[in-house]
């Protein structure tokens, strides 16, 4: 049993401070809850972007190299050919591994230089 401590007209102004002061609380926890997400979603956009340039292929050519990422791989801007030989260029993923296939880097004709 709970003992009265305020009239009627005033435990019903309490009720609705604590009400409003509730609600507050919520709407605030809500925003902050949808900023988070939001600031989660740029970070991951941003991400993919970086992951995008980020050149992940490898070829040589001698001395000559070469890299692509998948933006580049997307588009088509990248090196086909030796800029030195005009061979064509054959991408690998690892470094190590354009290094095993790698040719001598031979210029075709010397006036090309
Ligand atoms: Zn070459």
């Amino acid at each position: 049993m709970q003992t009265q401590l305020h009239l009627t007209f005033e435990q019903a102004l309490l009720d609705a401070a604590r009400v409003a002061r509730d609600s507050l609380a919520r709407a605030k926890a809500e925003a902050k809850r949808q900023a988070e997400l939001d600031k989660l979603g740029r970070r991951l956009q941003r991400e993919t972007a970086r992951r995008e340039r980020t050149p992940d292929q490898v070829a040589l050519c001698g001395l000559y190299y070469y890299n692509r990422s998948p933006r580049t791989r997307a588009n088509g801007s990248f090196w086909h050919n030796c800029v030195r030989c005009g061979k064509a260029l054959q991408y690998y993923d690892t470094y190590e591994e354009a290094k095993t296939n790698n040719r001598e880097c031979q210029n075709p004709s010397p006036a090309r230089l």
